[in-house]
């Protein structure tokens, strides 16, 4: 029976996420916590290092770390997947989040520190489950980076809580996407970069996407829609 990690992810600093394209991206992508945990895999010589240069790879897959509000509710997405509201206190998703960096030598725009992001992390095949573990404990020990390091203690998130639970495949046929989709009928072009195993160069992958948001029939069965799914890539939510 699949697993999923859950959990609640606090900014302790402010970050910033390189974006695809439209400046920055308002949270961490499912990538961006897989990347991330990557690293934690190589740095503690986990058997499950390896897994994390095959981006095909989807036995564990890594969700977006969608914002949730004051009571802990994810917020919901309109039809341009953009955050809007918490269903239950009505708290709103903004853009006075933002905020202007200046150094002496260049100024961006980073999210502020404080928000919570919902942590899920679902290992289908279970021979990783304990590695997994092994990881999150990590990441409650020390925090988590995430985010472009423009400098030392940039992006830093520290795990608020977490837990494993059974989780069951959905079936059905209307769905909303919580994440973008990689599928070849795609009318959007993303590029992401991939970390060449030991040492510092990036490969880059082009990726046809359905956006977030969108909103698809078909009838499905499964975790999440499209390739590249151990990313973060296509997550679904039944309408
Ligand atoms: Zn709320």
């Amino acid at each position: 029976m699949p697993k999923e990690i859950i959990g609640i992810l606090q900014a302790k600093t402010g970050f910033s996420i390189p974006a695809a394209e439209n400046g920055i991206e308002l949270y961490p992508l499912g990538r961006h916590l897989r990347g991330a945990c990557g690293y934690i895999a190589l740095d503690s010589d986990l058997t499950i290092a390896d897994k994390f240069t095959d981006l095909n790879w989807d036995g564990v897959i890594f969700r977006d770390l969608i914002p949730v509000s004051r009571c802990d509710f994810q917020y919901e997405m309109d039809d341009r997947g953009v955050l809007i509201q918490c269903p239950e206190c009505g708290d709103m998703y903004d853009l006075k989040m933002l905020k202007t960096v200046r150094t002496m030598t260049t100024q961006y725009k980073e999210i502020r520190e404080g928000r919570k992001y919902r942590l899920s992390i679902i290992v289908q095949d279970e021979d990783y489950l304990n590695d997994i573990q092994k990881i999150v404990n990590i990441m409650k020990k020390t925090g988590i980076r995430l985010g472009q390091m423009k400098n030392s203690g940039h992006g830093l998130f520290v795990l608020r809580g977490w837990e494993i639970d059974d989780i069951d495949v959905y079936s059905g046929k209307n769905w909303r996407l919580l994440s973008d989709a990689v599928m070849p009928e795609g009318q959007k072009e993303i590029i992401i970069g991939k970390k060449i195993e030991k040492s510092d160069s990036f490969d880059k992958i082009r990726l046809r996407i359905i956006p977030r948001g969108t909103v698809i029939n078909k009838q499905f069965s499964g975790f999440a829609l499209g390739t590249y799914t151990g990313l973060g890539f296509g997550e679904i939510d039944p309408l």
